[in-house]
């Protein structure tokens, strides 16, 4: 399992959607990344880096990350040296989770191809085949939205989340309301405000919105204001869902000291590494956390090894957002697309990630290639 090339693209991304988050507002493109990792006996592994500049970081400094700083510790390498390139990479250079991300996936499908096992299987083994679908309702024309809603509630999707705080309380409330008049009883409503709130005012507002009884309220102050999540974990009935507040292990053990959320949301773009997802898991369960599969803009590679890591991790069990290649972006990369059923996003057969990369798809994305 010698790797003897290593490409990186910097892809775009069509949208089919605009998105309204608070910040990072997107429309007609975003920027990705895609890795691929050869061997001399002709195995290619794929790995894949959505940063978002307002969330983690950008596609450029990523490709960087990769191309000049992490080549280097591939190249001539047996891909089953993973852990110790990974540390390397943490040596080498600090934070790009998504480029450590990237690597570590496309290492991991290496191996499994290699060994004829899913990475699922080499992450910690198969706990579930499909993980429940939850979708995000973030379209600022709420008309488009309802009707989204409803095409998905037609194909079996219960889980919906919807983004507030970009706007005025009162347009927030007037939106939940339309909403859970859609939803039926079996259905599950969960409130994300990507930070939205000032820690001033949170409580009162939150306690509007826990009328709607959602399952979790999720990030609804800024990142680095702990004191307040605590507050509001401790003010509020309803599950405070931690995203921006826990990016890796170390803030996950911050959480749980401080008990600044009752769940976690794990996304491998913020974690670096299928162990570092791991750790943070292991952290939440110990805790009596439970935690929710969130995602980036991220195409078919990323969102097929966020299905490997919630199938093959116990504490994955408030659901997953593994759908932005089929709802949201506007091209599809993989010859064999997620598979979305029965409300649910189900793990692939096949060994490693169990994709097929269309590289028609994917060249017709390609801004630039190195490597
Ligand atoms: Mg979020």
């Amino acid at each position: 399992m010698i790797i003897d090339r290593m490409q990186v693209r910097l892809t775009r991304w069509p949208l089919k959607m605009t998105r309204k988050h608070g910040v990072g507002d997107v429309a007609d493109t975003l920027p990705g990344v895609v890795v691929s990792l050869h061997t001399k006996d002709g195995l290619t592994g794929w790995g894949e880096a959505a940063p978002w500049s307002v969330f983690s970081g950008t596609a450029e400094a990523t490709v960087a990350a990769l191309d000049v700083y992490l080549r280097p510790l591939v190249i001539g390498r047996d891909a089953r040296q993973f852990a110790r390139i990974l540390a390397e990479a943490d040596r080498t250079i600090v934070g790009h989770p998504e480029a450590k991300m990237a690597l570590d996936m496309a290492l991991h499908d290496l191996v499994g191809k290699a060994l004829g096992v899913s990475v699922a299987e080499l992450i910690g083994g198969v706990f579930r085949e499909s993980i429940p679908l939850s979708v995000s309702i973030a379209n600022p024309d709420f008309d488009a939205d309802l009707d989204f809603a409803r095409a998905r509630l037609a194909e079996g999707i219960r889980l919906f989340k919807v983004k507030t705080g970009f706007s005025t309380h009162a347009e927030d409330m007037s939106r939940l309301d339309r909403l859970a008049a859609v939803l039926p009883a079996d259905a599950s409503l969960r409130i994300d405000y990507n930070q939205g709130l000032a820690a001033v005012d949170a409580i009162r507002t939150l306690r509007d919105v826990e009328a709607f009884r959602p399952a979790f309220i999720e990030q609804p102050v800024a990142r680095d204001r702990r004191d307040a999540m605590a507050e509001i974990t401790r003010a509020i009935d309803t599950p405070i869902l931690a995203d921006e507040s826990v990016f890796s292990p170390e803030e996950a053990v911050e959480c749980v000291r401080a008990r600044f959320a009752d769940a976690v949301s794990i996304k491998l773009m913020k974690a670096g590494s299928f162990a570092r997802g791991k750790a943070i898991a292991a952290i939440a369960q110990a805790a009596g956390m439970p935690c929710y599969g969130g995602t980036m803009y991220e195409a078919g590679i990323a969102l097929t090894a966020g299905i490997h890591f919630a199938a093959s991790t116990p504490a994955m069990t408030l659901g997953a957002e593994y759908y932005t290649s089929a709802f949201v972006l506007g091209t599809e990369i993989l010859a064999n697309p997620v598979r979305l059923e029965a409300g649910a996003s189900w793990l692939p057969a096949g060994p490693g990630l169990g994709i097929t990369v269309d590289e028609t798809a994917l060249k017709s994305a390609t801004v630039e290639a190195q490597g």
